[in-house]
This record gives C-alpha cells, sequence and structure tokens, in this order.
C-alpha cells in the first residue's frame, strides 16, 4: 500500500511526487507513455521557459478563485527556489525564466534523480484499466501521520488502481493526466473515462495556445510569411483583446505568439457560436497618419513609371504587400505617381486594419496548452482535493486554469502539483 499514487508523469505529477516523497509520503508514479516528462522536453523549443517574474492572475483564462488560491501558496520566487535546489540556476531574460543551461532537458534529469533520491516507485509504460475507490480503506493498514499537517489518514477509503502490469493500492490518489493538448506527448485524454466514473465532470477541452482557420485574405499565397504585427480579437463586435509580435501566416490562416496570446477567449467564443475576427496591423511601428503619409509622399516623389506595387517595395514582405494591396481595391500595377488621396487611404486601412474572419481553432494536436478540465465546483479550490472522494485530488492543465505564453503554464503546473503533494 503506498501513501499516494500519481497518474502522470508530465510537470504537474513530476511536483506533486517530489513534493509528497519529500514529505515522508511512499509514492508511486504511474505514467503510460515509455519515460517521465515528455512534454517538459518540448516547452520553449527545448529551452523550458518554466515561469515568469511577472505573475499576475490577468495572465491566466480559466478559475480566477484556483488561480488565487494556488499562486499565493505557490509562486514564481518559489519555483525558482525548488530548481535552484535541485542544482539548476535559473537565467532570467526579462521576467521570462530557463534553466541557465537553457536545456528543457536538464528540468527532467533533476525530477528524474529527485525522485530516485526520494525512492518514489517510478513505472512507465503502463496501462491504467480501472480506478477503483470501494473494497479497500486504510483502518487496517498502519496509518503515518503527513509530518506537514499532522492529519492521519485513517478515515479515508483507498484506492485501487488495477493496470496492465498488476493492481496497486495507495490511500491517496493525485490525478496530473493534463487534458488534450499535443496528445502525443502523452496527454491524449486516455484517463477521462475513469474520471468520470469516479463521478468527477470535465468540461469540454478547448485547444487555448493555437492558431487559427480564417477567412479574408487569400492565405494561400501568403503561407510562410512571418511579420511583426498587432493581431486585436473582436468577439461579438467587442473588441477582446491585442497583442503584438511575430505573426506566423499559413496557408489555413494566422498563428505565431500574438495570436497564441488572445486564443484562449477566441476558442471558447467559436466554441459558444460566437462571432469572432483579428484586425491584423500589419505595420504596428506606423500610425495611420504615417503610413497615409509615407504613401503620398512615396507617390508624389516618384516620377517614373513604376507601379503601385514597385513603388512600395521593401515596405512589406512583397508576398503580403501585394495581397494587401489586392485587397485595398487598389491595381497593384496602377502607376505609383498617379496615386489618390482615396487610394493612399485604402491602402493605409488594409495595411492597419485588415479584418479576418476566424473560424475555427486548429486541432488539439498542434495546441500547446488546452482550456477547460475538471469542473472548479467539484473541487476545494484551496487544497485542489475532490468535493466527492476524500483523498483524491487534481492537479495541472487538468484543472480549469490556462496560461498565456511565457513560463504561465507550467507555473499552474509547479503551483498545482506542489498543492496537491502536499495532500492537506
Ligand atoms: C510544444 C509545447 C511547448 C510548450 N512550452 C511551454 C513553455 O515554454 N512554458 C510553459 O509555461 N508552458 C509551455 N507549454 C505548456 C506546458 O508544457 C503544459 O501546460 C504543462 O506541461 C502541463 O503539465 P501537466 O502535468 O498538467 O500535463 P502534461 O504535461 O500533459 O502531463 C500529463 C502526463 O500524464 C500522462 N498521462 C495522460 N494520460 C495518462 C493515462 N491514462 N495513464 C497514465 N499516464 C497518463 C501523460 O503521458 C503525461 O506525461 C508548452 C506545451 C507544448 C505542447
Amino acid at each position: 500500500m503506498y501513501d499516494v499514487i500519481i497518474i502522470g508523469a508530465g510537470a504537474s505529477g513530476l511536483m506533486a511526487a517530489a513534493t509528497a516523497a519529500s514529505k515522508g509520503a511512499r509514492v508511486a508514479l504511474l505514467e503510460h507513455k515509455d519515460d517521465i516528462g515528455k512534454k517538459i522536453l518540448a516547452t520553449g523549443n527545448g529551452r523550458c521557459n518554466f515561469t515568469n517574474t511577472d505573475m499576475s492572475v490577468n495572465k491566466f483564462h480559466g478559475s480566477k478563485a484556483l488561480i488565487k488560491n494556488g499562486l499565493s501558496q505557490f509562486n514564481y520566487a518559489d519555483t525558482i527556489r525548488f530548481f535552484k535546489e535541485l542544482g539548476i540556476p535559473a537565467y532570467d531574460n526579462a521576467g521570462y525564466i530557463y534553466p541557465n543551461s537553457r536545456q528543457a532537458a536538464s528540468v527532467v534529469a533533476a525530477f528524474r534523480m529527485e525522485l530516485m533520491r526520494l525512492h518514489v516507485d517510478v513505472k512507465t509504460g503502463i496501462s491504467i484499466t480501472e480506478i477503483k475507490t470501494a473494497g479497500i480503506t486504510t483502518k487496517d493498514t498502519k496509518s503515518v501521520a503527513n509530518p506537514a499537517t499532522n492529519k492521519k489518514t485513517d478515515d479515508l477509503t483507498g484506492y485501487c488502481i488495477q493496470t496492465d502490469k498488476g493492481s496497486f493500492k495507495s490511500k491517496r490518489l493525485i490525478i496530473a493526466c493534463g487534458l488534450t493538448a499535443s496528445p502525443k506527448l502523452g496527454s491524449d485524454g486516455s484517463l477521462f473515462r475513469q474520471i468520470e466514473a469516479l463521478g468527477h465532470h470535465i468540461q469540454k477541452p478547448l485547444p487555448a495556445l493555437c492558431g487559427f482557420s480564417c477567412d479574408g485574405l487569400n492565405f494561400k499565397k501568403i503561407t510562410g510569411v512571418r511579420c511583426d504585427a498587432t493581431v486585436a480579437s473582436v468577439i461579438d463586435g467587442q473588441m477582446t483583446e491585442q497583442n503584438t509580435g511575430e505573426l506566423q501566416l499559413a496557408d489555413y490562416g494566422i498563428s505565431g505568439i500574438p495570436v497564441f496570446q488572445i486564443s484562449s477567449l477566441m476558442s471558447r467564443a467559436l466554441d459558444k457560436g460566437q462571432r469572432v475576427k483579428v484586425i491584423i496591423d500589419f505595420l504596428p511601428a506606423f500610425s495611420d497618419d504615417e503610413l497615409n503619409g509615407y504613401i503620398k509622399d512615396r507617390s508624389i516623389t516618384t516620377t517614373d513609371k513604376r507601379s503601385l506595387n514597385e513603388m512600395l517595395n521593401g515596405l512589406l514582405n512583397n508576398k503580403l504587400l501585394l495581397e494587401l494591396i489586392h485587397k485595398s481595391g487598389v491595381s497593384p500595377d496602377k502607376k505609383g505617381r498617379l496615386l489618390t488621396d482615396d487610394d493612399c487611404k485604402s491602402l493605409t486601412r488594409s495595411i492597419k486594419h485588415t479584418a479576418v474572419s476566424v473560424k475555427k481553432p486548429r486541432g488539439a494536436e498542434f495546441a500547446q496548452v488546452c482550456a477547460g478540465g475538471i469542473y472548479t465546483k467539484e473541487i476545494d479550490v484551496r487544497t485542489l482535493e475532490s468535493k466527492i472522494h476524500p483523498g483524491l485530488y487534481f492537479c495541472g492543465e487538468l484543472l480549469d486554469v490556462d496560461g498565456i505564453c511565457g513560463g504561465y503554464n507550467l507555473q499552474w503546473a509547479w503551483t498545482s502539483g506542489y498543492i496537491a503533494g502536499e495532500m492537506q
């Protein structure tokens, strides 16, 4: 009999295992992939942006109660200290924190060594077939007080996890299986049926850090173009969020960090059937007046026969420029020196205020994070314990919290993993 079994050896499960074991609990960590921490290795382009020093609640979507309670117990400074104690100094890039090695593999290796030191039983490549709550109690086992809380476990019903490699019993159970973002890294929703069999309900996972299929530009012609842009989401006519950064244009629509930063609310809105648009400013470095003045000036000073397209050469990526000229309604072959005031205004509008209609998020297989998860009303937001089954805890992305890019999602995994691992 283990004190606690943790299902899922991703970021939150690893943190839960290290926390519980460091408090003296006998821990088993069950993972269905052939190794621990597969998703961590992919984070931050292999560099693992593991937290951020600007940890405000507004960087997150989902349950504010969970985020506030969580961060009040384990914040970015605790994360930095935790990894420092595991031998990983932090590298601070304008508040974005990475391991000093800039290698996500260092983080996984540090957990591997820590779990070994703490005698955690790590079982990988295991397939869970059933989670049972009935039939075992801890009454007849030697109960150990948790040194952190001095709370005895006699009153708990235990858990029996049936797998293809036998069954494992524990007094407590922590589920850290993630949602369905990037399922090839392990979070494939395969445990949802068992979670629901325990009486819990899971809000539909929605891709939250992801690109979107859009209409409104000929995306096939501009696929592969990357440019600095400001993107602003408009949901049912209301401007909602905006972000500036490197926009990536693809044959299906838009992607890249600025799109990721506004994606959670757009995904939720599309799921509710709301109308979603993105207004793209392809030249955020120019104001409308500056761009209008620039185009007029180029027109006045152009004395040869060059076309509008040739006249604006160098202002933007040439494929993108041509597409935006088309969208403005001005012919790209029109002589640059013959532009009218209205032409200049149309071009400015097209370059700085192109609206694309957002159809759907790309699938979860391309998403870094999913929104949704266990309904918050079913858990104690302070301890992350189930309100249905005593001794059952949830952590990580499986809870209804998702952050923007920048170390926020891993911080939530560390925060919630720590709280679940404390088993208050
Ligand atoms: C490409 C990419 C880059 C990212 N970069 C960053 C970044 O730089 N910074 C940041 O903050 N966030 C980043 N994220 C997001 C971050 O990685 C996740 O939010 C975080 O890893 C979630 O941790 P988790 O423990 O909740 O879930 P996961 O990491 O998904 O772990 C869940 C674990 O449970 C296991 N599991 C699932 N089902 C079962 C089952 N039935 N039986 C047994 N085991 C099971 C899975 O195999 C997996 O190991 C990135 C995500 C991706 C995909």
